[in-house]
Parts: C-alpha cells; sequence; structure tokens
C-alpha cells in the first residue's frame, strides 16, 4: 500500500511537471513517500531474515544500509515536512 501510494504520487507530481505546472508540493511528497517505503521494505527485508537478514553475507544489509540515502538526499523527511507544513498548512517558516 505504501509503494502503491508512493508511486501514484510519483506520476502526479510528473503529470504536473510535463504540464509545465507547479508541482513542488507533490513532488516533494513523492520523494517523501518513496524514500519512506524503500527504507520500510527494506527493514522489513532484514526482519525477516532475522539474524541473516543482519549478516554481510546476503544483500539486504546493504540495502537497507543504501536506502537511507534517498531519506537523507538531497533533502531530509523533517525538511520536506518543514516545506509542507509551510506550503500546504500555511505554518510560518519554523527554521
Ligand atoms: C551519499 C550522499 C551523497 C550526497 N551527494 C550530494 C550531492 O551530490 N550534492 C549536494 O549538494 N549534496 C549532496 N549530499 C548532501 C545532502 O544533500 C545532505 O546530506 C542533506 O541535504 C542533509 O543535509 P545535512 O547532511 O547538512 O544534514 P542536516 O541538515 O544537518 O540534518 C541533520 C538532521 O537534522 C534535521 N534537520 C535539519 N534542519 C532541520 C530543520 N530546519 N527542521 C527539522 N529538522 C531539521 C535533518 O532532517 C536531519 O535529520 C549528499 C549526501 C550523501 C549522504
Amino acid at each position: 500500500m505504501q509503494n502503491e501510494a508512493a508511486a501514484l504520487m510519483v506520476f502526479k507530481a510528473a503529470t504536473l511537471f510535463d504540464k509545465g505546472e507547479e508541482c513542488g508540493v507533490e513532488a516533494n511528497s513523492a520523494k517523501y513517500l518513496a524514500a519512506e517505503a524503500g527504507y520500510e521494505a527494506c527493514q522489513t527485508a532484514v526482519m525477516s531474515m532475522g539474524g541473516m537478514g543482519y549478516a554481510q553475507e546476503y544483500h539486504v544489509e546493504r540495502y537497507l544500509r543504501e536506502v537511507l540515502i534517498p531519506r537523507i538526499a538531497p533533502v531530509s523527511p523533517h525538511q520536506i515536512m518543514n516545506f509542507i507544513a509551510e506550503k500546504v498548512l500555511e505554518l510560518p517558516r519554523s527554521y
């Protein structure tokens, strides 16, 4: 469900971009949802395999480490939440 939600938001942002329309909120939301869904999937994979999920001989421990990149860069999830708070919820800029 999380993967599907992320994919739908990616398509929504891409569609707006292709039409030349404003897509900052959707693009940030897509980046956030996709990164969090990827992280959840990798964490589930490690936990599903138990100790072997943690062992270096299997790829899932690397997936879990590498999936942190789309969470951290180019902007962190907290900075995306700051953006959504300001642009969607019209809250004052917090930093
Ligand atoms: C492998 C890798 C490749 C990279 N490649 C590039 C690249 O090619 N070009 C480039 O320009 N950069 C690159 N970066 C840098 C990347 O964009 C930054 O690491 C990222 O934007 C996070 O910034 P930071 O490291 O300064 O962390 P910080 O901004 O110091 O964040 C640390 C923590 O504080 C939180 N935080 C920070 N500010 C706020 C706030 N105002 N409110 C709430 N929470 C906050 C963050 O969410 C995070 O949890 C790369 C990083 C990595 C790990």
